[in-house]
C-alpha cells in the first residue's frame, strides 16, 4: 500500500506524484484544453498529463482563495509538454460568474483559436458539521463554484468546439452516494451528473462527447483546506483499499476521455473510487 502524504503535505501545492506504469502515447497531441481550477489537486495532474500526451493547455485558476501556485504549475506543465505543443496559459478568474466564463473562453480562443477539450473541474467543497451549517452565502458559494461555472463555460465553449471535441466534468462519488458530512457539496456533484447526461445527449448531434469523472478520495489541497484533522487522520480508510487516491491517478481517466480511445463513449462517468460505489 502507498504511503499517504500527511497534513503538511496537502497544504503544499507543488508535489505532484509520478506514476511509474504511465507511458504518454501522443494521445491529445494537436489538441487545446481548457481545464478550470488547473493550478492544484487533480485539476493540475491532468494538465500535466495532457501536456505529456502533447495538447497544449489553457488552466483557470483563482489566486489567493486556495493555496495555490500557477507559476509552478505553468513550470510543471512546461517540463511535462512535448515539443510541438503550445505554450500554456494559466489565467486568473473566478469561475463563479458567467461573465468571467466569456471572457476566459475569448482568450483561448484569442490565442489559439478552438478548444477542443474543457474540463470543468473547479470546485470548493466544506463539511457540514450541522444543518445549521448551511447558509445562504454558503450555497451560494459552492453552488456556483462547482455547477454554475459548468454551465457558463460550457455555454461559450461550445460555440468554438468542432465535431470530436469534447468536454469532461468532475463530479463525485458522493454524487451519487450523498453525504451527511459533505451534504450541501454532495448535492452540487449530483447536480453535475444530471448536467452531464443532459448536454451529452443536447450536444450530441454537434458530434461533441461528454462525460463526467468521479473520483473517490483523492488526496489534494480541497480535503486538507475543508476537513477537520480527525477526519483528516481517517481518510481514504473508508476505501475498500484502503487509501486515498494520488492525483495521477485519477488524471489518467481523463486521459482516456478526451483521447479517440473513448470515442464511443458519452454521457458516461468514470468512477476512479477504489470501490467505492
Ligand atoms: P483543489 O482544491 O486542489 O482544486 C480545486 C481548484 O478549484 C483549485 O485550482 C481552485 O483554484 C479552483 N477554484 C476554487 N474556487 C474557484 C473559483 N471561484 N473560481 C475559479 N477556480 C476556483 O481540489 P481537488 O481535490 O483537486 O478538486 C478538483 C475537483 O475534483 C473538484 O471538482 C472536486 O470537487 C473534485 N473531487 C475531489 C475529490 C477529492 O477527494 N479531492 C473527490 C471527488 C471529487
Amino acid at each position: 500500500q502507498d504511503s499517504q502524504p500527511g497534513k503538511e503535505y496537502l497544504m503544499d501545492p507543488l508535489p505532484i506524484f509520478s506514476n511509474p506504469h504511465y507511458k504518454p502515447s501522443n494521445k491529445l497531441q494537436g489538441k487545446v484544453a481548457l481545464v478550470t481550477g488547473g493550478d492544484s489537486g487533480i485539476g493540475r495532474a491532468v494538465c500535466c498529463s495532457f501536456a505529456k500526451e502533447g495538447a497544449t493547455i489553457a488552466f483557470t485558476y483563482v489566486k489567493g482563495v486556495e493555496d495555490i501556485d500557477a507559476e509552478n504549475t505553468l513550470k510543471i506543465i512546461n517540463d511535462s509538454k512535448t515539443s510541438d505543443a503550445g505554450d500554456p496559459i494559466a489565467i486568473p478568474t473566478d469561475v463563479r460568474y458567467d461573465e468571467n466564463c466569456k471572457k476566459v473562453v475569448d482568450q483561448v480562443v484569442a490565442k489559439y483559436g478552438r478548444i477542443d477539450v474543457l474540463v470543468n473541474n473547479a470546485a470548493v467543497q466544506y463539511e457540514t458539521y450541522s444543518l445549521d451549517d448551511i447558509t445562504e452565502q454558503r450555497l451560494e458559494r459552492l453552488f456556483k463554484t462547482n455547477i454554475f461555472s459548468q454551465f457558463f463555460l460550457t455555454k461559450y465553449a461550445v460555440k468554438h468546439m468542432k465535431e470530436g471535441s469534447n468536454i469532461i466534468n468532475t463530479t463525485s462519488a458522493v454524487g451519487y452516494t450523498g453525504s451527511s458530512k459533505l451534504l450541501d457539496y454532495a448535492s452540487t456533484k449530483g447536480a453535475i451528473l444530471a448536467f452531464t447526461k443532459g448536454l451529452a445527449t443536447y450536444l450530441v448531434d454537434k458530434g461533441i462527447r461528454v462525460n463526467g469523472v468521479a473520483p473517490g478520495p483523492v488526496w489534494t489541497p480541497l480535503e486538507a483546506a475543508s476537513l477537520n484533522d480527525e477526519d483528516l487522520a481517517a481518510y481514504g480508510s473508508q476505501v475498500p483499499m484502503d487509501r486515498a487516491a494520488q492525483p495521477v491517478e485519477i488524471a489518467s481517466s481523463y486521459v482516456f476521455l478526451a483521447s479517440q480511445d473513448a470515442s464511443y463513449f458519452t454521457g458516461q462517468v468514470l468512477h476512479p473510487d477504489g470501490t467505492i460505489l
